[in-house]
């Protein structure tokens, strides 16, 4: 029997200090070890991987599937199968079902049906529900990775979806805070100002719908950078540990910039807020529709900044697939449009574009879109990184390469309308990608099996010892 199961050979091994030109043992699904060339113990299988780089599987932490409701969107397998093609192993899906993810019996129920069905490794936000220290107890004990709410209501027709997630209060914003305060779960929050955005909303029913600006003035900036004022004030109080999704905005920015110290908060944004911008969405239409709105050339250089400032640590995809149908369906009308874009397979390949072009390192490009998270999430390292014990989850890619954005060859269920990215030409392209040493998609091919991948609990993963 060989000392290792696979052996990634003559690639730049991307380690927690740096790219460095090692051999990557794998053996029962973790690192065995890395090795300077030629020194490697025998293997049964060996990947060539000169010329390529080889990074530690990414961690996305905001993904929407929505299963096991609403399989016309997209199921657990098309929307892993997807993951799988982007280079991302582990996903983390919020709370939004139908019922809503916010009960005990509806985190159970959907553990096991993405246990049958996932090609990538898991884990599970919950809603906080009914906001008792025992259904938060419960929630936690069966291994949920942290909680999510909205500070908006629900969207109309959509309120058993977003019950016990949407707090558009602000006394029970402030309970959610608290409730999840010492436990150590992260409170993840989509914030915008429920009565500022009724305000606007109001103001753009005069406007045109289907004029693609029509979407911002319904929600401008102040109603992010307000309600995550007032969540951060909120938490010089509760001492939460807070997680604000997609910052999309200047204006915000400078509010996580003077709250800075007095609470243990991070933010993150995603690829549509830093590589597109309104002319974009004047070209996409409503396929460019996401909450909150995709904003000016100025929100996106801001983001940048706080990038390089270190204020922004994240970059997720917030992939959320809709059907065709409800798309074509709200054609040229903006605020009837349901909101979000299938991101999961342009994330990897989109900061590998901006590695080219000079923007940042591939070391912090990595640490956005996958250690930072696995870190925040207390998954690190078993997630996150290629340390002996870690798991054994890696992608491949080719920073030569090419990615072009285009349907045909997309595997998300939403591609037929994912026109934000479709036709860019991106510099780097994910070759292989390998979750606990299977490889589970090579060259274009998506090889990973249904219900491969397994729920990641953080109860577990916390007690184990890697050096
Ligand atoms: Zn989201």
């Amino acid at each position: 029997m060989s000392a290792l199961d696979t052996l990634i050979s003559g690639g730049d091994v991307l380690l927690p200090d740096g790219l460095h030109r090692l051999d990557l043992g794998l053996k029962d699904g973790v690192v065995a070890g890395v090795y300077l060339p030629r020194t490697a113990p025998e293997a049964t299988k060996t990947i060539d991987a000169y010329g390529k780089t080889v990074l530690p599987g990414i961690v996305d932490i905001h993904f929407h599937v929505r299963a096991p409701a609403y399989p016309e969107r997209g199921t657990v397998l098309s929307e892993t199968r997807a993951a799988a093609a982007g280079g991302v192993t582990t996903m983390f899906e919020m709370p939004i079902s139908k019922p809503c993810c916010s009960t005990p019996q509806e985190l159970s129920r959907r553990r096991d049906h993405f246990n049958e069905n996932a090609v990538i490794d898991f884990a599970l936000y919950a809603a906080p529900g009914d906001l008792t220290d025992s259904t938060r107890d419960k929630m936690i004990e069966l291994g949920c990775i942290a909680f999510k709410i909205f500070t908006t209501p629900p969207p109309a027709g959509r309120t058993d979806e977003f019950e016990g997630l949407a707090f558009p209060e602000e006394a029970d914003q402030l309970r959610a805070l608290y409730l999840l305060a010492k436990t150590g779960r992260p409170l993840v929050v989509h914030a915008e100002s429920a009565s500022l955005l009724a305000h606007y909303e109001k103001i753009a029913q005069s406007l045109d719908p289907s004029n693609a600006s029509t979407h911002g003035k319904s929600r401008p900036d102040i109603c992010e950078s307000v309600a995550v004022a007032k969540l951060l004030a909120m938490n010089i109080k509760a001492q939460a540990k807070l997680h604000i999704a997609h910052v999309s905005s200047a204006q915000t920015v400078k509010v996580l910039r003077s709250f800075l110290g007095t609470s243990d908060f991070t933010a993150e944004t995603c690829p549509q807020y830093l590589f597109t911008t309104e002319k974009d969405v004047a070209r996409a239409g409503i396929y460019a529709k996401v909450n909150p709105p995709i904003r000016h050339q100025a929100d996106q250089d801001a983001l940048w900044q706080a990038i390089s400032d270190g204020i922004i640590n994240y970059v997720t995809t917030d992939h959320a697939p809709f059907s065709k149908e409800e798309k074509k369906a709200a054609e040229g009308n903006f605020p009837a449009a349901p909101p979000g874009v299938p991101g999961v397979e342009f994330i990897l390949p989109s900061m590998l574009d901006a590695v080219a072009r000079g923007r940042l390192s591939l070391k912090h490009a990595h640490d956005l879109i996958s250690a930072n998270g696995a870190r925040r999430f207390g998954l690190y390292p078993f997630k996150g990184a290629l340390l002996p014990g870690s798991a054994a989850d890696v992608t491949i890619v080719d920073l030569t390469g090419e990615t072009v954005i285009s349907a045909k060859t997309l595997h998300t269920h939403a591609r037929e309308v994912a026109h934000l990215y479709e036709g860019r030409h991106l510099r780097g392209a994910v070759t292989q990608t390998i979750l606990k040493g299977n490889t589970i998609f090579l060259n274009g091919a998506v090889t990973g099996s249904q219900g491969g991948g397994e729920f990641v609990n953080p109860n577990t993963q916390n007690d184990r010892k890697i050096d």
